[in-house]
């Protein structure tokens, strides 16, 4: 792990620490109709495809904005103005989805579970059976809100057995855990430059199923959201169709590279793993619980409930936390009082133990006893 000293390490999902070599990529301009950047776009957008194993069956089509831009473009693409999409929450991320559905006027159920569970799978067969019109499901990989890994292999064969469209908010998942558009049929993967691929912020891809997007010219409700229009410019000259983000791409490129030097999404899962076990480990010595059960934990980020001592303040930690080069996150869980500590981008066991000694310091700074849970 390489990083200047100077800038806090961001525990955070996204935007996140990145490397020295990927901020270094930004250090050039680049013409955004030259053939170096259309090169450049066009290595991008294969790899990306070449991660899901969708060669020769699916195509990235990238879109200017945060990953919200990018899930909102695709929903808009694919569900036809006539389709409906079912929508299953359990947190923040699969609510959004729902928001967005409605704004764009499109019809939407949701199936809504609670937030520190994965998803139950075993009311989709039957809500698919009983309403025809439901075009597509919408479903969110790790939610980001808990953290919390959804069983996306049996919601995607569930979809699949009943011949719908399964729509995927990989986003903070996407390049630090393994999916495989064979595995896992999707008509599409939505994703960002700035999380477990550890690039900066600043564009959205969602990787299609060519055939689904192929059906899709009309449906968009946008103008810059219209990933067939987008995809369409693409395929024709190679080119954006609106001002690309290209220091963004040319970073996501290095990022790329890095994530192969490492060995691949598998190598990366695996530190992940490491920094989450760490994480989690010390935290608990200190005597902080968990929101999820290990089991369905994924090792993208923690959230932590808040400690019932009164003397805990989040306001106070986050800036003593600051003060000793760490930015943790919020929490977001609409039930439970909590925070949430990242275990993604460029960081390794090291880094989280060191963090963890950060934490160590600031409980004993606030003059926390305990750091067990406020009673339900
Ligand atoms: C980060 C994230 C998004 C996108 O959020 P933006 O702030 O628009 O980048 C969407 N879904 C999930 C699950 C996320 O973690």
């Amino acid at each position: 792990m390489d990083r200047d000293h100077d800038v806090p390490i961001l525990l955070t999902p996204g935007p996140l620490t990145t490397s020295a070599q990927v901020r270094g990529a930004m250090r050039r301009d680049w013409g955004s109709r030259d053939a170096d950047f259309v090169a450049l776009t066009a290595g991008v957008r294969e790899r990306l495809v070449s991660l899901v194993g969708g060669k020769g069956t699916h195509v990235c089509v990238p879109v200017q904005g945060s990953g919200t831009f990018a899930i909102e473009a695709t929903i808009g693409t694919l569900v036809p103005r006539d389709g409906k999409a079912l929508v299953l929450v359990n947190g923040a991320y699969g609510r959004r989805m729902v928001h967005i559905l409605e704004r764009i006027g499109r019809a939407v159920a949701a199936l809504e579970a609670p937030e520190e569970a994965p998803h139950p799978v075993a009311g989709l067969d039957a809500v698919l059976a009983g309403d025809d019109t439901i075009s597509h499901v919408l479903a969110v990989h790790c939610e980001t809100t808990s953290g919390i890994l959804n069983r996306i292999d049996e919601i995607a064969a569930a979809v699949a057995a009943r011949g719908r469209g399964l729509i995927i908010d990989a986003m903070s998942s996407f390049g630090g855990i393994p999916i495989s558009a064979r595995d896992t049929p999707f008509d599409a993967l939505v994703a960002a430059s700035g999380k477990c691929l550890e690039g900066v912020p600043g564009l959205g891809f969602a990787l299609l199923r060519r055939e689904a997007l192929e059906a899709s010219e009309g449906n968009a409700h946008s103008l810059s959201l219209d990933l067939y229009e987008q995809w369409n410019s693409m395929e024709r000259d190679g080119q954006w169709r609106f001002t690309p983000p290209t220091h963004v791409v040319a970073a996501l490129s290095a990022a790329l590279d890095a994530l192969e030097a490492e060995g691949g999404v598998e190598k990366r899962l695996a530190r992940y793993q490491e920094n989450c076990r760490v994480l989690v480990e010390g935290m608990r010595e200190m005597g902080f619980e968990t929101v999820l059960a290990d089991e369905v934990q994924a090792p993208i980020l923690v959230t932590f409930h808040v400690p019932a001592d009164p003397r805990f303040r989040f306001d106070s930690f986050y800036a003593a936390m600051r003060s000793r080069g760490f930015l943790i996150y919020p929490g977001k869980l609409t039930q439970a009082e909590s925070f949430r500590i990242g275990c993604i981008g460029n960081l390794d066991e090291a880094v989280i133990r060191k963090a963890l000694a950060a934490v160590h310091e600031t409980i004993a700074e606030m003059g926390l006893e305990s750091c067990g849970r406020r009673a339900a």
